[in-house]
């Protein structure tokens, strides 16, 4: 069986532990390969190599940075089934759900092609009088990303192609439960002739992102995963000086007003529910039903939900698969228990489901809790799993107040044909990511995507121009020329320039 390498300026290489995990696939529970975790002197060379790569990069012009992006991207779209099928293999998705991801990582590279745009400063003539000034936007130096198992392909891709693309060179310290994209990927920046040392990929657990956190040649962290580890990775990195963006977990809501259409709301509740075994930052996992619409609404969606098919991400016909893991399996079932326990009502139970040919697969079939007080555990926490959760509330307030005083604040969408509850919905709304009429609101490439309160830490989101303010330094210039007569003896008052 294969143990996976590490890939370090430009070629793969054995971890200089001997640490390595089980890479499994979740659809069968059978070990699939093994992946190495990076010891501190690991990433030790790897920041070396990235920092030796750094000023050849940086001096590197962006149009040719530019070029090879583009050669990477059509050397993506030429793998996308296989960068799909190691996805899916290693997290479960399906593989029709692991392509569209791929596509999603490959829009964010067709951004980061634009950089000799993107990168252009401001210029402003007669700032004061004979005086210009412009802004330049700068490489921040060796940048690191860290990603969780849930998309192993677009993730990082939120993330590397904007920091190379400025100019950057980056460490990336994949999900160890599912390493290979990430592999795959820096041998295909290869092809696509990135030189050596400015895309690395050090597979491994704390010990590896501790290195990162600390070490004082990088120079920012970008990280996407739970609420707890986003918190660590921020204040430590930030205590080494480190800019840091620090994507957290979720609870997302839909608001369900009375006037929504019934139908076509409860089919996009399906796909954002269940689809990816609901182990997606971006899934709704709880639907606040606003009046009279509770009812038939929960009766609509058990009626979907019925109808979905549970099975291994590689087989036709399948929606949803497994989940990452037997804990995690475990996990989801144990928070079954207590919404059971609490009193909500079990509408739809997923636990013991047996997928044919797959009785070792770590499988959850889809879930559905009506009566749900936020008082419950299952409100109160982040399932991550194909659980979805229904809450009532009498009004538009009472539904805003609600998902206002929830700590996280992902993403959230509102079903209604009214343009006044939408409108009062995205204006009062304390959410980073509002969709109307649309159940995933993932913004495109060149739009910012992050949370707010405890689904983000730090400032800047991912991708669009956020993704470039957070890799790029600002500077100022500013410039006069003087004539012979224009020189004055010096002054010690403040300059004005007006
Ligand atoms: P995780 O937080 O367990 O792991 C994320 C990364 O951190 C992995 O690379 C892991 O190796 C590392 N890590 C884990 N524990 C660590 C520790 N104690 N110290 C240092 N590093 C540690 O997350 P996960 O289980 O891989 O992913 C699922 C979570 O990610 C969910 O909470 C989900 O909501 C969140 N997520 C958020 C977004 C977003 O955009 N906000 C996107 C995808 C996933």
């Amino acid at each position: 069986m294969d143990t996976l390498s590490l890939w370090i300026n430009g070629k793969h290489v054995e971890s200089l532990g001997s640490r390595t995990l089980d890479v499994h696939n979740p659809a069968t529970g059978k070990v699939m390969r093994h992946v190495p975790l990076a010891t501190m002197e690991d990433v030790n060379v790897a920041i070396e190599a990235a920092k030796a790569a750094f000023p050849g990069w940086r001096d590197t012009t962006p149009l040719r940075r530019s070029r090879i992006l583009n050669k990477f991207r059509d050397l993506l779209e030429t793998h996308r089934a296989e960068l799909a099928r190691l996805a899916s293999e290693e997290h479960g998705k399906t593989l029709e759900d692991a392509t569209g991801s791929v596509q999603r990582g490959i829009e964010v590279v067709e951004f980061a092609v634009g950089a000799p745009h993107l990168l252009k400063g401001e210029h402003a003539e007669n700032v004061g009088r004979g005086v210009d000034c412009h802004s330049m936007l700068q490489p921040v130096g060796v940048c690191a990303g860290i990603t969780p198992f849930n998309f192993p392909a677009m993730v990082p891709m939120w993330m590397f192609p904007i920091a190379i693309a400025c100019g950057n060179t980056f460490v990336l310290k994949p999900s160890e439960k599912v390493p290979s994209c990430s592999l795959r990927m820096a041998e295909l920046l290869k092809d696509a002739g990135l030189p050596d040392g400015v895309f690395n990929v050090v597979p491994g657990d704390k010990e590896a992102v501790d290195a990162l956190l600390i070490h004082p040649d990088v120079r920012a962290i970008s990280f996407v995963g739970s609420t707890p580890v986003a918190k660590y990775i921020y204040e430590t990195a930030a205590n080494h000086g480190k800019r840091v963006q620090a994507l957290g977990g979720a609870k997302n809501h839909a608001v369900v007003m009375p006037d929504a259409s019934l139908d076509f709301t409860a089919d996009a509740i399906m796909g954002a529910a269940y689809g990816s075994a609901g182990e997606r930052c971006m899934a709704i996992s709880t639907v606040v039903a606003v009046g009279d619409i509770a009812d038939s609404l929960v009766a609509k969606l058990k009626e979907k939900a019925d109808k979905l098919v549970v099975g291994s991400g590689d087989q036709k016909g399948v929606d949803m698969g497994p989940v990452i893991s037997s804990q995690h399996r475990d996990k989801i079932v144990g928070y079954i228990d207590s919404g059971v326990a609490q009193g909500a009502k079990l509408v739809k139970d997923g636990r013991g489901i047996v997928v044919a040919g797959f009785e070792n697969g770590y499988f959850v079939g889809p879930t559905l809790f009506d009566h749900v007080s936020t008082e419950m555990t299952i409100y109160r926490e982040e399932i991550f799993g194909p659980v979805l959760i229904v809450l009532r509330a009498a009004s538009l307030s009472d539904a805003i107040n609600l998902i206002n005083s929830n700590p996280y604040a992902n993403g959230t969408a509102i079903f209604t044909s009214s343009g006044a509850a939408a409108r009062r919905f995205q204006n009062e709304i304390e959410v980073g990511m509002v969709g109307i009429n649309v159940p995933i609101p993932v913004p495109m490439a060149f739009f910012s995507f992050g949370g707010w309160k405890a689904s983000l830490f730090g400032d800047l989101h991912m991708h669009g121009m956020e993704g470039v303010y957070f890799y790029t330094r600002t500077k100022a210039v500013t410039t006069r020329w003087p004539e012979q007569s224009d020189r004055k003896t010096s002054t010690l008052v403040m300059p004005t320039l007006g």
